[in-house]
């Protein structure tokens, strides 16, 4: 997998998003599931940018955020919650999602 810096962005880097310059990130474009106000699922890649002492870049990281919708008004809990994985254990973690949601279509 590439290591992406300032100057070398990552393959899957989205300049736009991209704050790949000194003790920043480097940024995919969100992949979003779900309608506003309901259940849903961003993923994008993250990897952080070399420090200015040229010490190299961070590990491209899988960022997943699971956004809940608040059970009614008196519900004040963080509705969002994000885990960050590695591109192995992303992997692992899609075919359980995978193998779970075929035996549930399956029946
Ligand atoms: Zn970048």
């Amino acid at each position: 997998m590439t290591q992406g810096n300032a100057a070398t962005h990552p393959g899957w880097c989205d300049r736009a998003l991209c704050e790949g310059t000194e003790h920043a990130w480097h940024y995919s474009r969100p992949m979003v599931l779900g309608e506003p106000g309901g259940v849903g699922t961003t993923v994008r890649n993250v990897q952080s940018a070399p420090k200015d002492d040229d010490s190299g870049s961070g590990v491209p990281m899988v960022e997943i955020t699971f956004v809940m919708p608040r059970f009614d008004e008196t519900d004040t809990d963080e509705n969002e919650y994000t885990i960050v994985l590695t591109g192995e254990r992303a992997l692992a973690f899609g075919h359980q999602i995978t193998s779970a949601a075929r035996a549930v279509v399956r029946g």
